[in-house]
Formats: C-alpha cells, sequence, structure tokens
C-alpha cells in the first residue's frame, strides 16, 4: 500500500497521474495536488471516476505542503510543479518525513541560473530524517543520467567524451510556442551556453556553437550547444570523463522569434512599470502565448533524445550512441499530452516506482547516475519509452 502525492497539474503533472494510475499496484492512493484546484480536476476528468483524489496547496509554503502530505498520509511527494518550488518542497518532505523526486533543479524566480547547490545542501537533513531526494527524474536531466550510468556500467572501462543530443521535431503549427512552460524554456534557452572540458566550465554565448546532428528516425538537425543541469551532476559521477556538452535542436521560426522577444526586452525577468503597475516581461509573455498543454492535440512529429559517449573499452576505442524516440501524436492517443511532456512524466513515475519498490534506495539527496541504472532501463522499454543502443 503506497500513497503517492503528485505536486503540480500542468502538463507533466497530467501524465505522471495517467501513468501512476496504470501503475495502480504501486500507487495505491494517487493524490494529486497544485496551486488551482481546477487544473486538478482538468486532469481528473480524464481518468475513470475515483481513480484519483485532489487537493489545493500554495507549494511555496512550507508548513502549509508538510500539513498535506501528513494528512493525505503520502509515501513519496513527486514534485512537477515548477523549479522554484523544489527547495519549500524539499524542506516540507523533512518536515514530514517522506521521500522526494522531482525533475528540474531549483531556480530563484529572481535570478536566471539553475543550479544544484541549495539541494545538494540538504543530503545531511535528509539522511538525518531517514528519507531519500531523488533529484532530476526526468527526460534530460532524468533518463540522460541514467543512459550514462548503463554505458559507463555495460560498455567502457573509462568513458572521455559525452554529447547529449535532444531532438523536439513536433510541429504544432503555431509560429512560435513552447513545449513547457514558457518561463522556464525561454530563461534557459537566452541564457549562455557553457560545457564542461578537462575540469573547466567553458562559457560560449547563447547558441555560439552548433552542428547539424542526423537522428535517427527524424533526420539531419541544426542542434546548439546550451547549458543543462545534468551536465553538473555527471561530471562527479563519471570516471575518467574529460568533455561533456549539451546539444538542443531549434526550428528556425522559434529561434527568430526568440531573438526578436529577447532584442525587445520580452525576455526580462525584472519588473518593469506600465501604467503605474508593476509587470515583468517573461510573466506577461507567457500570458500570450499558447498554453503548453493546449499543445498536445496538434502537434505532430517526433522526438529523440539520447547520449554519444566515447571512451574506452579493454583497451580500444569505442563510441556508442544509447538514444529513444517518441511520437507526439501516439504519446497524445496514450495520456492526453505531447511528447515532451510524456517524455518527462514518464521517468517521474519510474523513479517513484523504483523507490517505493525499493530497487533504489538511499538515505540523503541523490542524482540518477548514482544508482544501478539497470531496472530504470527495463522499466523505460516497458513504460513507454523503448530505447535503442548503437555501436559508432
Ligand atoms: P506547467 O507550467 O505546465 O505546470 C506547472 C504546474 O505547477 C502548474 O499546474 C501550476 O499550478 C503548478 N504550480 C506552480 N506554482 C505552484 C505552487 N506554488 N504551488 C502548487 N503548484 C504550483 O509546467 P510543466 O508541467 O511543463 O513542467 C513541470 C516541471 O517539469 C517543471 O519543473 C519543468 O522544469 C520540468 N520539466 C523537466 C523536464 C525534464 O526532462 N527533466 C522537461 C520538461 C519539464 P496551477 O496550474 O495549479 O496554477
Amino acid at each position: 500500500m503506497s500513497t503517492v502525492l503528485i505536486i503540480g497539474a500542468g502538463g507533466v503533472g497530467g501524465v505522471v497521474t495517467h501513468k501512476c494510475v496504470l501503475n495502480r499496484v504501486t500507487f495505491t492512493k494517487i493524490v494529486l495536488a497544485s496551486r488551482r484546484l481546477e487544473s486538478c480536476e482538468k486532469i481528473q476528468k480524464q481518468l475513470p471516476t475515483g481513480a484519483i483524489e485532489i487537493a489545493q496547496v500554495d507549494a511555496d509554503n512550507v508548513q502549509e505542503t508538510a500539513d498535506l502530505i501528513k494528512k493525505v498520509g503520502a509515501d513519496i511527494v513527486i514534485n512537477v510543479a515548477l523549479p522554484y518550488q523544489d527547495l519549500s518542497i524539499m524542506d516540507a518532505c523533512t518536515k514530514a518525513g517522506v521521500d522526494y523526486l522531482d525533475t528540474a533543479n531549483y531556480e530563484h524566480p529572481d535570478v536566471a541560473k539553475f543550479e544544484y547547490k541549495e539541494q545538494w545542501a540538504r543530503h545531511e537533513q535528509f539522511k538525518k530524517a531517514n528519507i531519500m531526494a531523488l533529484l532530476g527524474s526526468g527526460f534530460d536531466p532524468g533518463v540522460t543520467n541514467v543512459f550514462c550510468a548503463y554505458a559507463q556500467k555495460h560498455y567502457f572501462d573509462e568513458i572521455h567524451t559525452i554529447d547529449i543530443l535532444d531532438c523536439n521535431d513536433g510541429d504544432h503549427g503555431y509560429p512560435f510556442a513552447t513545449n513547457f512552460n514558457p518561463e522556464i524554456n525561454l530563461r534557459e534557452v537566452s541564457a549562455k551556453g557553457r560545457y564542461w572540458e578537462n575540469g573547466t566550465w567553458i562559457e560560449t554565448d547563447p547558441m555560439q556553437i552548433h552542428m547539424s546532428w542526423d537522428y535517427p528516425e527524424v533526420g539531419p538537425k541544426e542542434s546548439y550547444l546550451l547549458y543543462h543541469e545534468e551536465m553538473e551532476s555527471l561530471v562527479q559521477h563519471i570516471k575518467g570523463l574529460k568533455r561533456i556538452r549539451f546539444f538542443m535542436t531549434f526550428g528556425e521560426s522559434y529561434l527568430m522569434h526568440m531573438k526578436a522577444l529577447e532584442n525587445v526586452g520580452m525576455l526580462g525577468i525584472e519588473a518593469v512599470e506600465h501604467k503605474g503597475q508593476k509587470i515583468v516581461p517573461i510573466e506577461f509573455l507567457k500570458t500570450l502565448l499558447p498554453d503548453p498543454a493546449s499543445l498536445g492535440p496538434r502537434t505532430k512529429g517526433k522526438t529523440n533524445i539520447g547520449i554519444v559517449a566515447e571512451g574506452i573499452k579493454d583497451s580500444q576505442p569505442k563510441k556508442i550512441y544509447i538514444y529513444q524516440v517518441s511520437d507526439h501524436e501516439k504519446c497524445y492517443a496514450e495520456v492526453q499530452s505531447q511528447a515532451v511532456s510524456y517524455t518527462t512524466g514518464v521517468p517521474a513515475m519510474i523513479g517513484a516506482k523504483l523507490l517505493l519498490e525499493g530497487k533504489w534506495r538511499g538515505k540523503g539527496v541523490f542524482n540518477m547516475e548514482e544508482f544501478d541504472p539497470d531496472p530504470f532501463m527495463d522499466e523505460l522499454n516497458t513504460q513507454g519509452l523503448p530505447w535503442q543502443i548503437k555501436e559508432l
């Protein structure tokens, strides 16, 4: 008997809830909570009557969240609200004494910077409370970390370079829209690029480094170097690593709109005065853009996310590509969400499942690659995210 409390009834929250319902043997009671009850009701209506319970919570409020965790008797909290809520939900979990899982690392609403520092700093707090936090159990971070751990375990004595390659070839028919929360997405993409080589972080201008990569089942796509959070933990846990980079594909139209919005100040995160009212430009932009949840029924095409690892096995050079292809329309048919939410929500459910089944256990705060990748890789194949390996 396990109770899961899912916090955040957005695009990803919807997928996690659907997938927990499909894994009823593990998640015997499912509670979905969010800032607005109507967001939970929307998801509840997609499911059989009585499948889930819903609740309202302001996850910025530690005490309120801890009270809800205790009231519903949660064994684990899946945080799929926004990265701004990570620390308050983690603190609520230690107060209530239950395990924690998220899919994105903490960001301060006023500083466009994301890093694990403040979440890792809670390691002792979690250890003392005899509970565990699993950080970044989405696709990237998440599955990409597990792919790296799998490559390290089964294919290499030493991995020297890793390129994480993220392609979304979906077409939603709008000239400009973001596939997940616009604020989070645009802050990430418009930031300076960064990669790690020989022990140091090297900063680049936004979109400065790019290459064409031929993604299986999609084709060649221009891919741009960005900073991405999983690199921060992978450089600590992958043996012999000399370089790690992250690339993401963007279409012409997306880049052109983003540049124009940036040039006119619409990506600003500081409040400006407008007719006597304070407005944060990027928050206002979010109001104007299509709701990512509404893209599901319109999006066609595929995603392909994977890693290319190069290194040494038995003194011989080796290079492998592990990747996963998802189809937006198939995802929508299954859980009424497009592939970006789907590929994040499924790994969140799998992470929680492995914790509850005792297959991934620890006391403290952990990243995905610190655990045995095999049970996670098996679950990916059976829960809707089958993967492939190619020797290059
Ligand atoms: P959405 O904006 O669609 O959903 C976020 C939800 O969080 C909303 O439903 C919102 O509530 C809720 N929320 C916001 N603030 C609070 C609060 N204070 N208290 C309670 N609930 C709150 O985002 P997504 O579903 O697209 O993304 C969810 C998370 O997944 C994000 O952290 C994102 O960064 C992460 N992500 C991770 C990826 C990965 O691969 N690792 C990829 C994509 C996303 P309401 O609707 O009730 O107002």
